[in-house]
């Protein structure tokens, strides 16, 4: 499978799930547009270093995803976009009575309006390119809900629906649009939860893991971000060029029971 002479941007791409596709894509040979919100020093060097290792063009491009305007010159800016990855997300937990109205505003921006600003800039770019992947990073909780996420499952189930209907629109071209849902997956982020979680409930971190965290994974084990990337290098692939506005679990089974 080679991606080369494909351009792969990611948003929310300097950590985590983000970061674990761009790599998986970039050693499929894609150029890499990764991004975030943040201008450090650090981003660009990670975009130096990846291009180091697996020699494609990798650049790194300042965007606010919470911003519409910023969405759409994300894509102005990165010239080329064969491959667009939607995945920046944030989480914020509270009963719906107790929920912030900023962060109920923060996280339909980010996890779900981001991705019609992104889509919509991006599929004029793979009209005239004649081919594109549109792939929107949604959740176990994009086909089922939990208490006290209802920002998040309503933009999880909202990016879903979204995804169809890229399909539908694009499905007479050579452009498909799915969504892929993972379960818990082992990002930096719910790493640093395992220390403090072990302290509240007097438990060893192999207890921590399949008891609390993986309580409804049936695998008891983490989806990795090796995993997601190469879902995501698979759906670029012409064995994938008809699977089209659907979702793709990588949730363990959580989402059979
Ligand atoms: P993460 O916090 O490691 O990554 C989130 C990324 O989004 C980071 O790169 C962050 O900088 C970026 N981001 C946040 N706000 C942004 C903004 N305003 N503009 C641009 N970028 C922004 O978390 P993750 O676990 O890698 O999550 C990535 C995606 O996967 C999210 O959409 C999340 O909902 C989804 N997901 C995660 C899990 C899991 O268990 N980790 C499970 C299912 C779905």
């Amino acid at each position: 499978m080679t991606l080369k002479t494909k351009t792969a941007v990611i948003t929310g791409s300097n950590s985590g799930i983000g970061l674990g596709i761009a790599r998986e894509l970039a050693r499929a040979g894609a150029d890499i547009v990764l991004n975030s919100f943040t201008d450090n020093d650090e981003d660009h060097k990670l975009a130096e270093e990846m291009a180091r290792e697996y020699g494609v063009a990798v650049r790194y491009i300042r965007a606010d995803m919470s911003k519409g305007d910023e969405c759409r010159a994300l894509i102005a800016a990165a010239g080329a976009c064969d491959i667009l990855i939607n995945n920046a997300g944030i989480q914020h937990v509270a009963p719906i009575d107790e929920f912030p109205a900023d962060k109920w505003d923060a996280i339909i921006a980010i996890n779900l309006s981001s991705a019609f600003h992104t889509t919509a800039a991006a599929l004029p770019v793979m009209r005239k390119a004649g081919w594109g992947r549109v792939i929107n990073i949604a959740s176990a909780h994009g086909l089922t809900a939990s208490p006290y996420k209802s920002a998040y499952i309503a933009a999880k189930h909202g990016i879903v629906g979204l995804s169809k209907t890229t399909a539908l629109e694009t499905a007479q071209e050579p452009i498909t649009c799915n969504a892929i849902c993972p379960g818990y997956v082992l990002t930096p982020l719910v790493e640093a939860q395992i220390p403090d979680t072990m302290k509240k409930y007097d438990m060893d971190r192999d207890e921590v893991i399949k008891k609390v965290m993986l309580e409804r994974q049936p695998s008891k084990e983490f989806a990795t971000v090796e995993q997601l990337g190469g879902t995501a290098v698979f759906l670029c692939s012409d064995a994938a060029a008809q699977i089209t506005g659907t979702t793709i679990s990588v949730d363990g089974g959580w989402t059979a029971l």
